[in-house]
């Protein structure tokens, strides 16, 4: 062998005895067959086989297995991003002249998705109030081929009667997909109440690091699985093997940051109701959040994401006392060690439930900090707006 041949041809080397923890991060665009016959055939293999780098490597059938496993599923798609898989599902189910059912409180580039992308293309899409529960019936008409359902709702919180809705859509023959990013396979499984299709943002919890995107779709009919992964081939999407190795490692700490974060989580929103300046805590633990009893009965507990409204009139103030934090950060998107804190703009998202507080939200994701330090910038967040007393905060407004 010339020089330059042994530069491009990698000697093989033993793996005897090399027995490792850590999932291999598996990279390839190429795939390379035995002989030319395999590669004539190599389409035979399906999409549990090795054909392209986008369709796979054992890396990511790694991870795609784990979550199956944790959803109870038969098969999982691994997408670049949460909203990818949103858009893959209903790119793979719906076809012009079909409806799509989002509910009021959805994540919000779905619904933008439905408007400016599905509309014009012919696929109509209805917003519906999100505690409908098995009202939803009356919505579903012959058009209707998908209800979307999130639970809880980005930055609302409201907790859906998902079971209801699955119930009333399985009646009419009509397909449920569930965002579950919030709760996690730990604290709900979605699949096991009949929907058809489980999405993960990945990029949250299971990441856990603030570092990468990914998504996932979690399915038990190969039927529903094989529409996704021909719409993700035509379209050429496939995810890095780097990522699915970074997500593959916060996956193992996830139970543990998960049981801490919600423990905090509810600490905090029992504190946050004794403010002057918090009008309401929105966190699914709480008796008042609309939708509690059906967390009490389908979830195991609570993760790190909540929020609370601001009494109206301090909106002044809030720039600064954000400006003054020491240990949250300023950001969407959470899931991570570092604690969050956002603003919200959620009037102008609804259109079927008027958001009727006049108050900020602020939306609160709880990381890995020490809980006190946490807590004594939170509160000092809050002190900073209480500066304003009662009467003028309802002049102003
Ligand atoms: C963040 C998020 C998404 C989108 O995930 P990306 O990976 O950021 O695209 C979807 N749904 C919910 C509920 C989310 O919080």
């Amino acid at each position: 062998m010339h020089d330059l041949t042994k530069c491009v041809h990698h000697p093989r080397v033993s793996h005897d005895g090399f027995s490792s923890l850590a999932v291999p991060t598996y990279r390839a665009s190429t795939i390379v067959y035995y002989d030319a016959e395999t590669f004539f055939n190599r389409h035979q293999r399906g999409f549990d086989g090795y054909t392209y780098g986008l369709h796979g490597t054992p890396t990511t059938r790694t991870l795609e297995a784990q979550i199956t496993e944790l959803h109870g599923g038969v098969r999982t798609i691994l997408v670049p991003s949460g909203q990818a898989a949103v858009t893959a599902i209903m790119l793979s189910v719906l076809l012009p002249g079909d409806k799509v059912l989002i509910p009021d409180h959805v994540y919000g580039p779905v619904r933008y998705f439905c408007r400016d992308y599905l509309k014009p293309r012919g696929i109509e899409y209805a917003v519906y109030d999100p505690l409908i529960g098995a009202g939803i019936a009356e919505l579903i008409d012959d058009q209707t081929k998908l209800i979307w359902v999130e639970s809880p709702g980005s930055g609302t919180m409201e907790v859906q009667d998902v079971p209801a809705i699955i119930k009333a859509a399985k009646g009419k023959g009509v397909l449920v997909g569930c965002d579950n990013t919030w709760a996690t396979p730990l604290l709900f499984k979605p699949l096991s109440h009949g929907a058809d299709f489980a999405v993960e943002a990945l990029t949250k919890y299971v990441g856990g690091h603030s570092d990468l995107l990914l998504g996932s779709i979690t399915v038990t009919d190969m039927a529903l699985r094989q529409k996704i992964k021909l719409v993700l081939r035509d379209l050429g999407i496939g995810v890095s093997p780097d990522e699915v190795a970074m997500a593959l490692r916060g996956l193992e700490t996830m139970g543990v940051r998960v049981a801490h974060i919600g423990r905090i989580s509810e600490e905090f929103a029992q504190c946050l109701l004794l403010s002057p300046v918090v009008e309401r805590v929105l966190h699914p633990a709480l008796p008042s959040c609309p939708g509690h009893e059906f967390w009490r009965r389908d979830f195991k507990g609570s993760t790190g994401v909540f929020s609370i409204v601001l009494k109206p009139g301090v909106e002044h103030l809030l720039g600064d006392a954000l400006n003054g934090l020491q240990v949250f950060a300023i950001g969407a998107s959470w899931g991570g060690t570092r604690s969050l804190i956002a603003p919200m703009a959620v009037k102008a998202d609804r259109t079927v439930n008027a958001w009727n507080p006049e108050g900020i939200v602020l939306r609160i994701s709880i990381g890995l900090e020490d809980s006190e330090e946490l807590w004594s910038d939170l509160d000092g967040l809050l002190q900073k707006l209480e500066v304003i007393d009662q009467p003028l905060a309802v002049g102003v407004r």
